[in-house]
């Protein structure tokens, strides 16, 4: 049975703004499971670093996290909010439970230290391990995220992007923290360099049992990485399953249309599919299902009734009138095909 280890009930982050308040995360319920790795895609501007940075407790004026709970839940120890915690409280967390590899990253290593500086100050700062002991777990965790100990003695400017880009996730796994958050580790990196990438966060999980949950815009870095994902569009999640079965068959209107904007690699040319329309405006959210005025399947519910996420199988979420109906409580497994029976 799955343990979870992060849960997230109705998340919702707003920022002012002279035109108004953007809703940019509005509404969203998603649990990390102990041991895993969870990814959390869609499209750029959907929500997932707002997600993230909420969960970290950095959200900054003029943002502000409206509602919500993110409970954490620290092998052998009580759950805690985390948005109920003091500042003081979080410094504990942070780094020591839950470690963050932000965006673009790589270029936050401070260029005139030592690799192996900026890894002790974490542990001077967060344990008291001894010089010798700072040395052995430095090297430690560039062996773990595939890095020789020599690059201990480098200045990041003698180090390659995706170099670079694993010392900050060493830095991440030094306290041996029981989740790590990662997002878009491997943008802008050529394929080789996000093969390392990936190469260290699967070792990172199967050495030392750490959870992960991980951000990306990339399906196929997805389908390399992570166990379950979790897709996300206008500030909601709207389908969660294992990664396989995803890939095989999504549900969601809007996870078809993502998953068949991927190009495929031989057999016969095809046209690509694309998603109809405009991303909608994070200020005004179309009523009911903000998927509707870009969905194929829309009925004259769907810019009514905002659709529940509702487990429709063991560990498969979805939101969307044709997989649920919300008057009578009713399932509606798809066909073979993947395809729903539009309702009457
Ligand atoms: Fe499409 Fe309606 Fe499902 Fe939204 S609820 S995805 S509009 S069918």
């Amino acid at each position: 049975m799955n343990e979870t280890l992060l849960s997230i009930s109705d998340l919702r982050v707003y920022f002012h703004s002279v035109r108004g308040e953007y809703k940019v995360v509005d509404g969203v319920n998603l649990t990390v499971n102990r041991n895993e790795i969870l990814g959390l895609a869609g499209e750029s501007g959907c929500g997932k670093s707002t997600v993230i940075e909420a969960v970290m407790r950095l959200i900054r004026p003029p943002g502000y996290i409206q509602a919500g709970e993110i409970m954490f839940r620290p092998e052998g120890e009580p759950a805690v909010d985390l948005l109920e915690l003091d500042e003081r409280s979080l410094e504990q967390i942070r780094w020591k439970y839950i470690s963050y590899v932000p965006q673009a990253s790589m270029n936050s290593l401070n260029p005139i230290m030592r690799i192996e500086t900026q890894i002790a100050d974490v542990m001077k700062a967060h344990s008291t391990l001894t010089k010798p002991e700072i040395h052995e777990r430095a090297t430690q965790v560039l062996d773990i995220v595939g890095l020789p100990a020599r690059v201990l003695d480098a200045y990041p400017h003698e180090l390659s992007g995706g170099m670079k880009q694993r010392a900050i996730i060493a830095i991440a796994m030094t306290l041996s923290p029981q989740l790590v958050i990662a997002d878009e580790p491997t943008t802008a990196l050529d394929v080789n360099v996000q093969r390392a990438i990936l190469e260290a966060i699967l070792n990172i999980k199967e050495e030392t049992g750490t959870t992960v949950l991980f951000v990306s815009h990339d399906l196929a870095v997805h389908a390399e990485l992570v166990d379950r994902l979790a897709i996300m569009y206008a500030g909601k999640i709207v389908e969660v399953d294992t990664v396989y079965n995803l890939f095989k068959q999504q549900t969601h209107p809007y996870s078809q249309r993502l998953f068949s904007s991927i190009p495929v690699l031989g057999g016969s040319r095809v046209r690509q599919e694309s998603i109809l329309g405009q991303a909608p405006d994070r200020l005004n959210w179309p009523s009911g299902c903000r998927f509707h005025p870009r969905c194929p399947f829309a009925m004259d519910k769907c810019s009514q009734i905002e659709p529940p996420l509702v487990e429709i199988e063991t560990g498969h979420h979805v939101a969307c009138h044709l997989a649920y109906d919300v008057a009578t409580s009713e399932i509606i497994l798809p066909t073979k095909e993947g395809q729903h029976e539009k309702p009457a």
